[in-house]
């Protein structure tokens, strides 16, 4: 059914050093830097239309940039990334901000207060005065005694008590993983933080800033290179009959280049509800969550504060949590991990191919760290591959 007449497959095919599967951050970085670094031609295949992974962003209808696979917001502590990336891209300063809704326990009313729970997230919704001194101890009057922090429970409950978790925690990622974060590893909630002053910046990393041009800008020039030929809309399996090439970078999920062999890794899922809306603004903040479990969506993020682009129109994007879909997100718990384990094994056995990315790694990675690990990757990739004209 792929296969095209013997004649035009024969014209079709193409010699190249890489394949690249996969234009998202972790392909196009690798794509990049072997291009540019090891003169060696590279083809970038994606399955979808476009370039960018899942950070894909492009103009809507009514002309307002958004983002195609939900708000990505880049911020990183590393210097390393934060400057490699700057050779595609300028960029706008921006640090997110986010409000949950919540029923106060104290008045009953609906709130927005600052997500990470701060002083103003206790101060409002208890109708409390409390100083950033006095929160300190007002939290461990709440926290549960935790012998070892293990579960997504455990850390909440550990540090402001149950109440909280249930209003901010709980429903959330019931929605989002549909498991209860007690059944989920410690780090998914531990990425949320809790403070007792008032800073209420969701991210406090040193680097934080939007592409100037948005993302698909950035991974624009990131490929233009002559040594690089992108094709869009094409699957690995398309691929591998109509080119040849020596060696293979893989950044689709790691059980499927096995052929679900040892059985399927689990991955959740998001459906997305892109609005347009005939104002000017609809939200306070970058993004809004809704933690409670009867709400089916978990947030709703407006572009405009991202993108500090001007427009008398404004589009947002609601996430609602799927089972089915494409898979956005590895799900981190033992037995996930426990069954990465083993496609990870025949991944190391694989010779000329280099595994790399969020689905491809089973690892819940922010941008930046699969930034970080594409140039690791090619550092490794330097240190053992001889160039190509060498063999
Ligand atoms: P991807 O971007 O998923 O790219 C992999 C590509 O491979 C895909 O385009 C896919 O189509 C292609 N592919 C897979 N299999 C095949 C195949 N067989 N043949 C051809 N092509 C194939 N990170 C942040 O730092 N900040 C944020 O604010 C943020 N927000 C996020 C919000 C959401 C809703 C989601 C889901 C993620 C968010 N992330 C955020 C994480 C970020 O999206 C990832 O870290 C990053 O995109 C991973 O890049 P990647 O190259 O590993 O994978
Ligand atoms: N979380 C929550 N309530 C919130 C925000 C986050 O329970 O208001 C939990 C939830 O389990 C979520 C995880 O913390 O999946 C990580 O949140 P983050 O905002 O980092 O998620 P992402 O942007 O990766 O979807």
């Amino acid at each position: 059914m792929l296969e095209r007449s013997p004649g035009l497959a024969r014209r079709d095919r193409r010699f190249h050093d890489w394949l690249v599967v996969g234009a998202g951050f972790a392909g196009a970085v690798l794509a990049e830097r072997i291009a540019n670094q090891r003169n060696e031609r590279v083809l970038v295949i994606d399955r979808r239309d476009h370039i960018a992974g899942n950070a894909y962003d492009h103009l809507d209808e009514a002309g307002v940039l958004i983002h195609r696979y939900g708000p990505h917001i880049f911020h990183t502590n590393s210097e390393a990334v934060f400057a490699h990336l700057s050779r595609f891209t300028a960029w706008r300063p921006y640090e997110h901000r986010v409000l949950a809704e919540v029923v106060s326990p104290t008045t009953g009313r609906t709130v927005r207060v600052p997500m990470p729970i701060n002083l103003d997230t206790i101060n409002t919704l208890y109708g409390l005065h409390l100083t950033e001194a006095e929160l300190e101890g007002w939290f461990a009057a709440r926290a549960e005694q935790v012998a070892q922090v293990k579960s997504s429970e455990d850390v909440v409950v550990g540090k402001v008590g149950r109440e909280l978790y249930e209003l901010f925690f709980q429903g959330y990622t019931r929605k989002q993983w549909a498991l209860d974060p007690s059944a989920l590893d410690k780090s998914v909630t531990a990425r949320v933080p809790t403070r007792t002053n008032r800073d209420d910046r969701y991210f406090t990393d040193t680097f934080q800033a939007m592409p100037k041009d948005g993302y698909t800008a950035m991974f624009a020039r990131m490929l233009d290179h002559p040594n690089i030929t992108v094709r869009t809309g094409m699957d690995f399996e398309t691929a591998r009959r109509r080119y040849d090439f020596r060696r293979l970078v893989w950044t689709g999920p790691v059980d499927e280049y096995f052929g679900h062999r040892h059985g399927r890794l689990p991955y959740r899922s998001l459906r997305f509800r892109h609005e347009t809306l005939d104002r000017e603004w609809a939200l306070p903040t970058g993004t809004v969550n809704h933690p409670a479990e009867a709400t089916p969506f978990t947030r709703v993020s407006e572009y405009k504060h991202l993108t500090g682009q001007a427009h008398p129109k404004t589009s947002v994007t609601y996430e609602f949590p799927a089972a089915e879909g494409d898979p956005y997100y590895p799900i981190p718990r033992p037995e996930n991990q426990a069954l990465y384990k083993r496609y990870e094994a025949l991944a190391d056995a694989e010779r000329e191919t280099w595994f790399v990315g969020r689905l491809a790694t089973y690892r819940y990675y922010n941008m930046d760290q699969v930034v970080g690990q594409a140039l690791a990757t090619f550092a490794r990739i330097e240190q053992t591959v001889p160039p190509a004209a060498a063999n």
